[in-house]
This record gives C-alpha cells, sequence and structure tokens, in this order.
C-alpha cells in the first residue's frame, strides 16, 4: 500500500511516532565509572545497611538516566554508575535513601522520618543533588 501525505492529513491513515529509545555507549568514561562502581558502590552499602540494620539482598551497577538508584520489593537494590561522580556525602544519601526504601516502599512521612535518622540533613543533600545531571 502507498501512503500518500494526503492520507495522513485526512487522518485515513495514522503515523504513530515512537521515541527511540536512548541507546547509552559505554564510552571510555562511563567504562572507567562502571569498573569504579563496581569496585566501591556493593561494599559501601552494604556497610551502611550493617550500620543501620538493613538486609540487602543483591547490588547491581545500573547505567541509565532515569535514577541514581532504584530497589525492588525483593531487596534488589540498583545503583547508577554515575554515582562515581559524585561527593562521598551524595553517595552516601542515594544509598541511604534506597536503603529505606526497604522497609517503606513510598516518600511517605514515616520514610521521610527514617532517611533523616539514618542520614541527618537529607533534605540538603537531596537539593545539592538535583545539581548533578546523569550522563
Ligand atoms: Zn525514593
Amino acid at each position: 500500500m502507498r501512503i500518500t501525505l494526503g492520507d495522513i492529513l485526512s487522518g485515513r491513515v495514522r503515523v504513530i511516532y515512537r521515541r527511540p529509545r536512548r541507546v547509552l555507549k559505554e564510552t571510555p568514561e562511563v567504562a572507567e565509572l562502571r569498573k569504579a562502581a563496581k569496585a566501591y558502590l556493593p561494599g559501601r552499602l552494604r556497610e551502611l545497611a550493617a550500620l543501620h540494620g538493613f538486609t540487602v539482598n543483591q547490588v547491581r551497577i545500573k547505567h541509565n538516566v532515569s535514577n541514581w538508584g532504584s530497589c525492588s520489593v525483593k531487596g534488589n537494590i540498583n545503583l547508577n554508575l554515575n554515582l562515581m561522580r559524585l561527593p562521598s556525602d551524595l553517595q552516601d544519601y542515594v544509598m541511604l535513601h534506597e536503603l529505606c526504601h526497604l522497609r517503606y516502599m513510598n516518600h511517605g512521612a514515616e520514610f521521610h522520618a527514617l532517611l533523616e535518622n539514618v542520614c541527618p540533613g537529607h533534605r540538603e543533600l537531596r537539593r545539592r543533588l538535583r545539581e548533578y545531571k546523569l550522563l
């Protein structure tokens, strides 16, 4: 079937444009961040978990532009390799945020109270984190 511009303009044919998923390239910089992230982040996460009495299942290093970290109901935590570009207090803040999700899978009052308890001043840390962009 040949589709003409007239078909499209008249609505006889509907054009669905699907935005391509952004492909993240494994540049040398990203490869370097991944290597450093794998060497440091899982150990630091488990250290923070032990310190505050959280039980973590698996820890994975991810590369995406949608979040610094994520947590599943199975107790698995994903950490973005971009964390290696942050100062250590912001790295810890993100990891403690995800650890608190092991107890509360939302951002409600109880979640924030727990996070403030394990990470005092977390709102200021969150404000500082917004100044960084995910690569
Ligand atoms: Zn969260």
